[in-house]
């Protein structure tokens, strides 16, 4: 997929050129200055995901680009430096997604944020819920400018069954005035089964009911509109909603990984572990630990080591893929084991600590000889601390038995 930019001024083009090249874009960047030109891209290429334009062109000084990109339906962003009320309205009205005041830096930073949340947005299903048709058809009309997928429900109760049905919804926009069951009840329903960082909702309300929006507030709602809403503050609000729920999202990663490895951490193994330890009648546990990491360290510096641990890390990665992994001390890692007995686990662990010794580990040149030792358990009843405790005794008299080795019991 291909970014078409149209714009005759090599200044702006340059920085815009410098942008995509710094940010992580994925998509290719087609750059011309003319409409001929622009014409002529768009007759070979079939791949473009957003045309970016400028209005005055040499030959096509007041905007024709926009009504070319918008006659083959594609998504467009325009560039002006004169910006004024009439022009913006007739802009938008002709369906264009964007317009950007060619003024500063920072305009075409959030050209580049733009596209990077079109590219996202892709995936991001919207429920509009609305007993009025037009309003639905205006709002998904909106909606889909900025690619998002869009669902709509005409009351409370049909918004509960699509939210059912489409559990990747992450946005609920709603009216509050609706038969069957309106917008207050459909959010008090809600809340109680989905937490707001897993669904965002915005309320609808009617400029004359102030007490509405508190209203909506109160019952669990992220956010309100008021009606009549013109498009580029429906899309402020859905964009700040997503963005909160995305860095919230992002938070949460952080404080469950670890940095290092990239693998889950302590906290995460033991959110987790209960109900993977009570989903399955028979569960191992594995504790792991590198031999003798001290001496590498010691040896070959602290970078070896980090380096070791990143490449042991992708090993387990890559060999225990259905299982719950987490690095829960320095060298020392955990992985349970969910519907696998002792003799399947045991197996699993020897066919691992066999991978580890004959894999080469290298760093700066030089092979670092890097083995494990492994105690495995069973477990007994749900609690993942005795389960650990026994494992550990196991990992125990491997080191004890020499290292390089699995015990269980
Ligand atoms: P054993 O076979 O008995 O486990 O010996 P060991 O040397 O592995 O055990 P010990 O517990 O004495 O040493 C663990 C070492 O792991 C000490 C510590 O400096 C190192 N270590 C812990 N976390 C990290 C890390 O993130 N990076 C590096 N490079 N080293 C780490
Ligand atoms: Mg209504
Ligand atoms: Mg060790
Ligand atoms: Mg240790």
């Amino acid at each position: 997929m291909k970014v078409l930019v149209v714009e005759d001024s090599q200044m702006v083009s340059r920085v815009l050129q410098r942008l995509f090249q710094t940010s992580d874009i994925p998509l290719e960047t087609i750059f011309c200055s003319t409409l001929k030109d622009a014409q002529s891209v768009i007759d070979h290429q079939d791949d473009i995901f957003v045309a970016l334009v400028d209005l005055n062109l040499p030959d096509a000084p007041d905007g024709e680009v926009v009504e070319l990109m918008l006659a083959q339906s594609l998504p467009t962003i325009v560039l002006t430096s004169s910006y004024n009320d009439q022009r913006r309205e007739a802009l938008l009205k002709l369906g264009v997604v964007d317009y950007i005041v060619k003024e500063s830096r920072f305009s075409y930073e959030y050209t580049i944020q733009l596209i990077q949340r079109l590219i996202k947005n892709q995936h991001i299903k919207i429920l509009v819920t609305d007993d009025s048709s037009s309003y639905r058809q205006l709002i998904r009309k909106h909606l889909e400018r900025h690619l998002y997928q869009v669902c709509e429900a005409e009351h409370g109760r049909n918004a509960i069954e699509m939210l059912q049905q489409e559990p990747d919804i992450r946005l609920l926009l709603t009216d509050y005035e609706m038969p069957v069951m309106d917008g207050i009840e459909l959010i008090q329903c809600i809340r109680k089964e989905y937490e707001t960082s897993d669904l965002k909702i915005i309320g609808l309300s009617a400029a004359d009911n102030p007490a509405l929006s508190s209203k909506f507030i109160k019952s669990g709602a992220n956010d309100f509109l008021k009606k009549p809403f013109n498009y580029e503050e429906l899309h402020c609000r859905v964009m700040h909603n997503l963005q909160e729920m995305e860095l919230v999202e992002q938070i949460k990663e952080a404080a469950n990984r670890d940095y290092l490895t990239g693998l889950h951490n302590r906290r995460y193994l033991f959110d987790q572990a209960s109900g993977v330890m009570s989903s399955s009648a028979s569960t191992c546990l594995a504790m792991m630990d590198l031999d003798l990491f001290k001496s590498i360290n010691d040896t070959y510096g602290h970078n070896a080591g980090d380096a070791v641990l990143i490449q042991i890390a992708d090993l387990m990665k890559r060999s225990f893929q259905r299982f719950l992994l987490a690095r829960i001390g320095g060298e020392e890692f955990c992985i349970l084991l969910p519907g696998l007995n002792l003799e399947q686990s045991a197996l699993l662990m020897q066919h691992f600590c066999q991978l580890v010794h004959d894999t080469t580990f290298e760093f700066e040149q030089q092979e670092l000889p890097v083995t494990v030792s492994i105690g495995l358990a069973q477990k007994q009843s749900d609690n993942l601390t005795k389960l650990m405790n026994c494992a550990d005794e196991m990992l125990y008299k491997a080191k004890e038995s020499g290292r390089n080795r699995v015990v269980y019991e």
